[in-house]
């Protein structure tokens, strides 16, 4: 009997992995074609300075729209396009993409926007990443300045000496540097020295339970005074509610992204989202 249920449980285990492995082989493939379909896109959210209440700049997310599967969210896809390395591709597209939107909304008269995009492990890796860069810059006529890279600290923990010289060779270009989910990766501190970077990305999981949890109130205050002290900006990811703000804001963080100043929008809704809260300012500084 013991062994029949064993039996069952198997069969069990056998069925859940062989649906994993089918929605694998499914994204997989169908990620080879997205591309040329046109199935990606990218959505903005904005980053705001608290100080001013106005929007700085945004950061790209991509958005997957399989005809079939409906919306497929970046955690189902990009882990496996990193494996694949479909993720250059995808990654090479995002780029040039973020860059032309936010060159078309400067020349509209928004010249201090800035936009963040996300850069993955696989991409920094490749020899010829910089020079792809570069290029995006040139052909879109984007400010270097106007553009941050946001590198993970495992991206960067792959190869620390290739990483290092990478982001030499980027901050050389002019391009601002973030590090993303700051604190949950395992960069030390004297890596932290090393690396030339602008900006820390605090994580939400840390910004989440802020003003309930003592041990994430620390942390978070810490990794502000820890960049202040360095001379590095920082930014809060995942603010939801105002007393999140407020607390952030008390213990010297401007710069904020979250649910509470607006998810991540098709381009049109981010430009409307842009012209109202220019709309907002204007009437109260009249
Ligand atoms: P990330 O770069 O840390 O992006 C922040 C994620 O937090 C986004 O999820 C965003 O929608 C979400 N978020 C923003 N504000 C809030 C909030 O107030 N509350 C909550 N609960 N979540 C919030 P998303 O768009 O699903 O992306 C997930 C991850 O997928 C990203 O994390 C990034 O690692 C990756 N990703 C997204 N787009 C790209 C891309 O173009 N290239 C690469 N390589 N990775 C990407
Ligand atoms: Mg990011
Ligand atoms: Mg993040
Ligand atoms: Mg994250």
């Amino acid at each position: 009997r013991a062994k029949e249920m064993g039996g069952n449980q198997y069969q069990f285990y056998t069925a859940a992995m062989n649906e994993q492995l089918g929605e694998r082989l499914r994204i997989e493939s169908a990620l080879r074609t997205g591309l040329e379909r046109r199935e990606f896109e990218l959505h903005y959210q904005p980053q705001v300075d608290c100080t001013t209440g106005r929007i700085m700049g945004m950061e790209a997310l991509i958005r997957w729209r399989h005809p079939e599967m409906g919306m497929v969210a970046p955690y189902r896809f990009i882990p496996l396009a990193e494996e694949t390395g479909q993720i250059l591709a995808i990654g090479a597209w995002v780029l040039r993409t973020a860059c032309r939107q936010l060159r078309d909304w400067q020349q509209a008269g928004r010249k201090e926007l800035r936009i963040a995009v996300n850069v993955s492990a696989r991409q920094l890796a490749e020899p010829d990443f910089v020079q792809s860069v570069a290029e995006v810059l040139a052909d879109t006529g984007l400010a270097p300045c106007c553009l941050e890279l946001e590198l993970t600290e495992s991206a960067v923990m792959d190869d620390v000496a290739h990483a290092t010289e990478v982001m030499h060779q980027l901050k050389k270009l002019g391009v601002q540097l973030a590090i993303d989910d700051f604190g949950t990766g395992y960069s030390s501190l004297a890596h932290l020295k090393r690396f030339e970077i602008d900006v820390l990305k605090i994580d939400q999981t840390f910004v989440r339970d802020l003003t309930v949890d003592p041990d994430d109130a620390a942390i978070v205050t810490t990794i502000i005074a820890l960049a202040g002290n360095l001379g590095l900006d920082v930014i809060s990811e995942g603010v939801e509610t105002q007393d999140q703000l407020d607390f952030l804001r008390r213990h010297g963080c401007r710069h904020m992204q979250g649910y509470l100043f607006g998810r991540p929008m098709p381009a049109a809704d981010f430009l409307a989202l842009l012209e109202q809260s220019e709309a907002a300012l204007s009437a109260s500084q009249s």
